[in-house]
């Protein structure tokens, strides 16, 4: 038993999962760039009271999964839970107010949560997100939810669906609130002990509740208690998003589990059903940037997940890419032959093959069926005849042929087999 092992609820990425993440990363960075996003990346750690002011102090996030501590300074910090507050943060500190606004602003980050860890679940994950800050504008909503579509679409995943709703401004919520209250009052046995502790402080949890799904479903509509402005800008939402050709579906129980929102909320959920399904989630907090100090500022924005999303890229069978395995593996015969093999393998790294070759004096059988362990298509093999005529002898091993290759030629043999056009 090894002394050591990765802590509960995180993963080492080994190299034959880096093909999903170039993937992933590759697709947020090429349609930020595209809608004008610049990336931003704030630092791992931040003040805790930064969270409990945006997140809410009444969240699970804070009040149960955050990784407090305090550094030998005496600071109390916090190991990021989540993007948005730390994005805010910087629009604030770096004067970001006086850009020309809306600011946008994407990220691909470590966050920490310290959750029950279970498939598509850890206490160390990751997020791409981007942020719109600056503007009210329906249409910056209508962007921000284009761009996350667009994303998952770009990403290759089948049977996904939008869901949105509005909540409304602070106003309109606390009366939303008051009116959930008196809803769910006489029903408090039918919901889970949680749920109860939390009727008072935020009664919007309880929408959530899994204990009684009819009595959620019977419960009054966020929509319903609308105030003006804000019924018009979900109207004028739902007019840009058609516009745009996003299809989504309305669920009025979709509020969202993060204090700062206002107004829209979404979704993006996998056809399989489970409280793990979001793959990603967003909104508009037109209150968070004044709640940390700054003027009124509205803004928008999403985050994704994307463990979750490799999770459903395989569970779709979706390829992506070719993996780490090497192109051609140089076998060599003796030593004078393995000079010849060591140089060989620079020279076709340099000219961007992926080459490996046998190490530690094995014999040329046990080193071919190394280079097939591997995955190698090709074995180059290099013995004292192949030196004295300048060539090599080259073994296609999924057919089990081979050929002559002169040396001089090697390299546009192989670039002419095995090297793909980027993509
Ligand atoms: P949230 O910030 O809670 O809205 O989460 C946004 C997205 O991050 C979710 O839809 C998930 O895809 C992902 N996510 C949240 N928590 C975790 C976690 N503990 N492990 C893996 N992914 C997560």
């Amino acid at each position: 038993m090894p002394k050591f092992r990765a802590p509960r609820g995180t993963t080492d990425l080994l190299p034959e999962e880096q093909p999903y993440w170039d993937f992933v990363s590759g697709q947020v960075e090429r349609l930020c760039r595209a809608y004008g996003y610049g990336r931003i990346e704030p630092p791992v750690f931040e003040d805790a009271a930064l969270f409990e002011r945006s997140v809410g102090a009444e969240t699970d996030i804070v009040q149960k999964e955050m990784y407090t501590f305090q550094d030998k300074g005496g600071e109390l910090l916090a190991l990021r839970p989540e993007g948005t507050a730390s994005v805010c943060r910087a629009y604030l500190e770096h004067g970001m107010h006086n850009l020309p606004q809306p600011v946008r602003l994407y990220y691909l980050l470590p966050m920490f949560r310290y959750e029950r860890p279970q498939a598509g679940r850890y206490r160390q994950f990751h997020q791409f997100g981007f942020e719109a800050i600056g503007e009210g504008d329906a249409a910056l909503d209508a962007e921000v939810i284009d761009l996350s579509w667009q994303l998952y679409q770009a990403f290759g995943l089948r049977d996904l669906t939008l869901v949105l709703n509005s909540i409304g401004t602070p106003e309109s919520r606390s009366r939303y609130h008051q009116a959930l209250r008196e809803y769910y009052r006489p029903h408090l046995d039918q919901v889970c002990a949680d749920c109860r502790a939390r009727f008072e402080r935020a009664p919007l949890r309880l929408l959530d509740c899994k204990q009684d799904a009819a009595l959620a479903e019977a419960a009054p509509r966020s929509l319903d208690p609308l105030d003006d402005d804000s019924a018009r800008h979900f109207q004028q939402l739902r007019a840009y998003l058609d516009a745009l050709g996003v299809p989504y579906k309305l669920d009025h129980r979709l509020v969202r589990g993060l204090d700062y929102y206002t107004r829209t909320v979404y979704e993006i959920q996998p056809a399989q059903e489970g409280s793990q399904s979001a793959i990603g989630a967003g909104g508009r907090y037109d209150g968070l940037i004044q709640e940390l100090g700054g003027p009124p500022t509205p803004g928008v924005g999403f985050a994704g997940g994307v463990e979750r999303i490799i999770l459903n890229l395989k569970r779709q069978g979706r390829q992506v890419g070719p993996g780490a395995a090497p192109s051609a593996f140089v076998a060599s015969l003796g030593e004078e032959a393995k000079t010849a093999a060591v140089r060989i393998a620079g020279e076709l790294r340099r000219a961007g093959i992926t080459a490996l070759m046998g190490l530690g004096g094995r014999s040329l059988k046990a080193q071919l069926r190394q280079a097939g362990a591997l995955g190698a298509p090709y074995a180059v093999i290099i013995g004292g005849d192949e030196l004295a005529a300048g060539v090599a002898t080259v073994r296609d091993l999924a057919r089990g042929e081979q050929e002559s290759v002169p040396l001089v030629g090697l390299r546009e043999w192989l670039q002419a087999r095995v090297v793909r056009p980027p993509s």
